[in-house]
Formats: C-alpha cells, sequence, structure tokens
C-alpha cells in the first residue's frame, strides 16, 4: 500500500489585495508539493486546521508521513521573543495547527519533511529559536549571502555544504550542493535533539534533522519547486517517501 502523507496547507485570509477573494477565508496548496509526493510514490493528503484535538489523533493516527509546509513568519512568542520591526506576516492559524501536528508527529515518531518554514517549526517545537530577520540581527550581517533569490523558483541559487555522516548526507551522497533560497528568517538555537546538517558559506543554517527519531528532517529551500529539474529535490523526497513506507502505525 502507497503511505498516506498529509501535508499541512496554507490560508489565504481575505484581507490582502492579493487574495484570491477579498473578504473571504480560503485553503491553499501549491500543487508541487502534492505532485512530488503522488510521483515519489505517497498518496498526499491535505490537512486543514483541525481545532480538535480529536479529529487530529484521528487523523494523525492514520497517517505515515506528514511534510510541514512553507508559510510565512512564525510568531515569535513560540520562541518567547517579542516580533521585530522587520518581521514579515504572521498566520496564527497555521503556526496553532503545525505546532499541534508537530509535537504530535514527534511523539509518534512519524517520518516529518519540514519545508522552508516548516522546517523552523520543527526547530521550535523542540525548543529552538529563530532569527527573526537573518539581516537585522546578524552581528556579521555584511557577510551575509542573498536568501532571498530573484530568480525562477526553481534555480539552484547558493551551495550549501551537508555535514558529514548526517542523515541527509546519507540520502544525497555529497558534502556539496545548490538549493534555491527565499527566506529572510533561520534557525537561530537549534532545539532539543536536532543537529544542523547543512549550512551556507555566511553560517546560515539550512538543514536541521532529528537525533532521536527515524526520519525527522527540516529544510530551509524548497525541493518540491526543484522536483522537475534537480535529482537532488527528487532524491530527499524518495527518501521521506521510503521512510514513511516502512512506518507501521499502532
Ligand atoms: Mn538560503
Amino acid at each position: 500500500m502507497p503511505p498516506l502523507v498529509g501535508i499541512t496547507i496554507d490560508i489565504d485570509l481575505g484581507i490582502s489585495s492579493i487574495s484570491v477573494s477579498p473578504g473571504r477565508e480560503y485553503y491553499l496548496m501549491g500543487k508541487n508539493y502534492v505532485e512530488a509526493i503522488e510521483k515519489s510514490g505517497g498518496v498526499p493528503i491535505l490537512l486543514p486546521f483541525y481545532s480538535n484535538g480529536k479529529a487530529l489523533d484521528k487523523i494523525i493516527s492514520n497517517l505515515q508521513g506528514l511534510i510541514i509546509s512553507g508559510g510565512v513568519d512564525i510568531d515569535p512568542s513560540y520562541y518567547k521573543e517579542e516580533p521585530i520591526k522587520e518581521i514579515g506576516a504572521i498566520n496564527p492559524y497555521k503556526d496553532s495547527f503545525e505546532y499541534k501536528i508537530a509535537v504530535r508527529a514527534l511523539e509518534l515518531n512519524l517520518p516529518v519533511l519540514g519545508i522552508c518554514g516548516g522546517m523552523q517549526v520543527l526547530n521550535v517545537v523542540a525548543g529552538g529559536s529563530l532569527f527573526q530577520d537573518i539581516y537585522s540581527e546578524n552581528s556579521d550581517k555584511d557577510k551575509l549571502l542573498s536568501h532571498r533569490q530573484r530568480a525562477p523558483r526553481w534555480f539552484p541559487y547558493h551551495n550549501i555544504a551537508i555535514k558529514p555522516e548526517s542523515k541527509l548526507h546519507k540520502i544525497i551522497g555529497s558534502e556539496n550542493i545548490k538549493v534555491n533560497s527565499r527566506h529572510h528568517q533561520a534557525v537561530k538555537k537549534v532545539g532539543n535533539n536536532f543537529i544542523a546538517s547543512a549550512h551556507t558559506s555566511d553560517g546560515i543554517i539550512e538543514a536541521i534533522e532529528s537525533n532521536t527519531n527515524t526520519f525527522v528532517l527540516g529544510v530551509q529551500w524548497h525541493p518540491e519547486e526543484m522536483f522537475a529539474t534537480d535529482h537532488n529535490a527528487k532524491v530527499i523526497f524518495q527518501a521521506f517517501i521510503k521512510f514513511c513506507e516502512k512506518y507501521k502505525n499502532d
């Protein structure tokens, strides 16, 4: 049986000038997340923001894997900070649901792939913190690379160095790859029982992984947007789906 892989989705609150329909709330999901899972052998299940804990337990007990998708900035109160003036938009609905489902997924040892903001959620759930804005909070800010590419989303933009012997290194089989980059936040303090498994040359953390759970990987880039054009992006999804196939629900 192909594994059921939940994906957290996003919401358009209808309050922006580029809303699907101003004044109405719509769930949103990038089609490329769904396609990357399907093409890697999984069955994608889109997860709306269940507010009922029993509904969340019911759905998660039937999943063999979870993708925490990218979004806007995480409410800094989750890591006990006040918002600085450079912070971007915050989505309290997505934050609240993703925090709850990530806690449950880690308890259940469910395979998890956190992408961009999803990696940041994993880090915060594990007790870590974030740079609310790498450019204003970094003392060496003149040395920082550009992490917000103005190029097609699939375009491999900056290099990352992958930690030898990490799980990510075992998956990719290389210490240096190029990835896309569309973020202004990043992991600051790495969460408990996680390690940083990739960095850019300016010291920004580009991947984290659990060293206690079987497969919990967070990547700061967007492999789903590179899936059609980049071998490493495919390999990450394929490795994730392999672990989902092996996962046994109680
Ligand atoms: Mn980057």
